[in-house]
């Protein structure tokens, strides 16, 4: 995933910065609130809802189990239609394919429709490296671009922010980028949108080269859908000669049929909209019609990776609709920046950390960014068990992950832990491998047992702080079971 967040504390610490910020919570719970009632009385109008969420799971599943097959389907389909198709292992493959695409267009500027897969590789930050400026022309995306700020909602970017602090932010920026907020901006939404539209038209007019990403790409057809509410990225991806879309290779799903499924589910679990206000799709090129170039660019970057882990794969059926940001009470206070990655929220806990690996404070403190609630798992339309990969994923991270600090103090020390704790797992067996010196160890424990601490020495001290040594008998049960029954029921 992009360097954008490398370095980032562990959660405990940026949480903590998070929660002490009160305006930063007061806007998030206002936000997560609102939204989270409006999804749950559209989710209540549809009578079939379980249903449309099992076949979304199903659906997912099959398409994950068969995606070599799929993937080669996409290829040739969208080849046929007139696209060109790269592959991406790696972020940095990503970037440098987007960026040698774009400077063979010759230009030096590019609009882009809202899309995790590009943030998620840092695409901005690469094509900015090359000089090549990239405008963001979703609203909310927008306000995060022009405040030099990080996304940290995956519908709502710039959900941390209020009315006035986006007032703020236009007046003072938008000038920088192009043309300047309208004198006497208040921050009432109409004059907001207003501005954003004056100053991104420009723009969409202008753009030879747009980048996406997608919601869905159909396999039968090699067609790339995109869901959006405002219009802008039906602007991105009808108005430039070239496109440009980033796609995460998770993202296909079999044939149109399928499309009812998500096309249900995912309005409402996100925007809790009936159905999506835009949804474009385009299968290729078409002559007289859009862009007259049409690049696919299928990205990996550690896709494969959590493909091949069974439990955690589910998190590859998600469909970025954010409800389970909405509902989480961790991410309620702690805000998405604390999450150190453009996944925020319980997705991200998953997610972030199967893309990355575990090798990093940030990444090794995720799992645990959670308190099991399983509000997450109850609003998935795709029913990802959040809280069954959140444990899986401590077992990860303790099988080696990094010590986690909150300021000095050590909060979490995995890998240490573990090592002792496999000591005493490849001691007990070997213990239990060997009934004979497990006899004479018992007996000996039995007549020596005066003499045991109460407490454990070293890093055993915090453990029997709080608990009780178990007492060890003053005859073992074996030596007891042989006296009282004799050797009867197999005992010797
Ligand atoms: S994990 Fe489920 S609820 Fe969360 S964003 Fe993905 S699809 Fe939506």
């Amino acid at each position: 995933m992009s360097g954008t967040y490398l370095g980032m504390p562990a959660f405990p610490e940026a949480a903590r910065t998070a929660v002490r910020d009160a305006t930063l919570r007061g806007n998030l719970r206002h936000a997560t609130h609102t939204i989270r009632a409006k999804r749950a009385k559209a989710v209540s109008e549809v009578s079939d809802w379980a249903a449309l969420r099992e076949a979304g799971k199903r659906i997912k599943d099959h398409t994950l189990r068969h995606l070599d097959r799929y993937l080669v389907q996409v290829e040739e389909a969208v080849t046929a239609a007139g696209g060109i198709v790269h592959w991406a292992a790696d972020a940095d493959e990503a970037n440098r394919i987007v960026t040698r695409l774009v400077k063979e267009t010759g230009e030096s500027e590019v609009v882009k429709v809202k899309s995790m897969a590009t943030q998620e590789i840092g695409l901005n930050e690469a094509l900015e490296a090359e000089g090549i400026r990239a405008y963001e022309t979703d609203l909310a995306e927008l306000i995060v671009q022009l405040g030099k700020d990080r996304p940290s909602h995956i519908l709502v970017p710039a959900i941390h922010r209020n009315r006035g602090e986006i007032r703020d932010i236009f007046r003072s920026e938008m000038s920088e980028w192009g043309r300047p907020a309208p004198d006497g901006l208040t921050d009432t939404p109409a004059e907001l949108a207003e501005a954003a539209r004056l100053h991104l038209r420009e723009k969409f007019l202008r753009a030879k080269v747009g980048i996406s990403g997608a919601n869905f790409v159909v396999a039968e057809t090699g067609t790339l859908v995109v869901v959006e509410s405002e219009g802008n990225g039906r602007m991105c991806l009808t108005l430039p000669e070239t496109l440009i879309s980033v796609v995460g290779i998770e993202k296909i799903v079999p044939a149109w049929r399928d499309l009812e499924v998500f096309l249900q589910t995912l309005p409402r679990s996100s925007t809790a909209e009936r159905m999506n206000p835009y949804t474009s799709m385009w299968t290729g090129t078409t002559d007289g019609d859009g862009p007259r170039t049409f690049h696919l660019v299928l990205l990996d970057n550690g896709r494969t990776d959590t493909l091949a882990d069974e439990v955690g794969r589910q998190a590859l059926r998600c469909i970025r609709c954010s409800a389970c940001l909405n509902v989480c009470p961790v991410y309620e206070r702690a805000g998405g920046h604390a999450y150190g990655s453009v996944y925020p929220g319980p997705i991200g806990a998953i997610l972030s950390p199967q893309l990355r690996g575990t090798g990093s404070e940030i990444d090794a403190s995720l799992p645990y960014a959670s308190s099991l609630c399983g509000a997450c798992y109850e609003v998935c339309p795709v029913a990802i068990d959040i809280p069954e990969v959140l444990v899986h994923l401590r077992e990860r991270v303790v099988q080696g992950g990094p010590v986690i600090r909150h300021g000095n103090k050590v909060v979490l020390k995995p890998a240490k832990g573990h090592a002792a704790e496999r000591a005493a797992m490849r001691a007990a067996q070997w213990a239990l491998s060997h009934p004979g010196a497990l006899r004479t160890g018992q007996r000996l424990a039995s007549r020596t047992r005066r003499l045991h601490p109460r407490t454990l020495p070293g890093p055993g001290r915090a453990w029997t702080g709080s608990r009780d040594l178990p007492e060890v008998p003053a005859e073992p049960f074996r030596d007891w079971w042989q006296r009282t029954r004799g050797g009867r029921d197999g005992a010797k």
